[in-house]
């Protein structure tokens, strides 16, 4: 592992990660194994285009996911988003990665909600067309309607059930509800000590 120049196998593996949790950290386990990884780079959005809400600032987001991937050395955090102003398109973040490391096999994994979504993407025949997607499944998430996408064929990984999602754990923040059953112990540490998704 690490030594080949040329056919490294890179999983992409983007989100607002407001905050990174359990769900993430296992499926990016389970695609490193599965797909046979040899890196996989964890992408903050910098600008998440498809979320009306207000978001964690990026810095802050960024600690969280440096916080969840630490201890995995295949485990890579990549700024591209964070640095590129306006919203993030996936679609630039491949043809910007792409270019800077010609000859990798690329990987890109979603939940089952994003897959169903992928027709709004920007581009996104260009992006299936330059990335094999790996896709977990996730609970209360549809098949894609459009008949064009379910044609493609996908990796499915096989992620047991996880009901957990970032917008459950900042509601119980918000209500002082106890959130380290849901978020790596280093995330939980800065929720608390940044005190994050706290009213007021
Ligand atoms: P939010 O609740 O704020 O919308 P989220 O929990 O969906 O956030 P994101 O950072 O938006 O987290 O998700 C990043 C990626 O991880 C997406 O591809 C999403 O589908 C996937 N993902 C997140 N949670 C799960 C889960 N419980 N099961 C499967 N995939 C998941």
């Amino acid at each position: 592992m690490g030594t080949r120049l040329s056919g490294r196998r890179i999983g992409l593996f983007g989100g607002t990660f407001d905050p990174p949790h359990n769900a993430h950290l296992a499926l990016a386990r389970l695609a490193l194994a599965e797909l046979a990884l040899d890196e996989l780079r964890w992408i903050p959005a910098g600008q998440p285009y498809q979320k009306a809400r207000a978001i964690t600032p990026a810095a802050q987001r960024e600690a969280m996911v440096r916080e969840a991937i630490a201890g995995e050395p295949r485990f890579v955090l990549e700024r591209c988003e964070l640095e590129r102003s306006g919203p993030s398109y996936t679609i630039d973040t491949v043809r910007e990665l792409q270019a800077r490391e010609p000859g990798a096999r690329w990987f890109l994994l979603i939940g089952q909600d994003q897959y169903a979504g992928l027709p709004s993407w920007r581009d996104w025949r260009e992006l299936l067309a330059r990335v094999s997607l790996a896709v977990a499944q996730r609970p209360g998430a549809a098949a894609p309607a459009d008949a064009e996408l379910r044609a493609v064929p996908v990796a499915a990984l096989a992620l047991p059930p996880m009901e957990v999602s970032a917008t459950v754990i900042r509601a119980r923040a918000a209500a002082g509800a106890p959130i380290t059953d849901l978020v790596p112990p280093g995330v939980a540490s800065y929720i608390d000590r940044h005190h994050l998704y706290r009213p007021g």
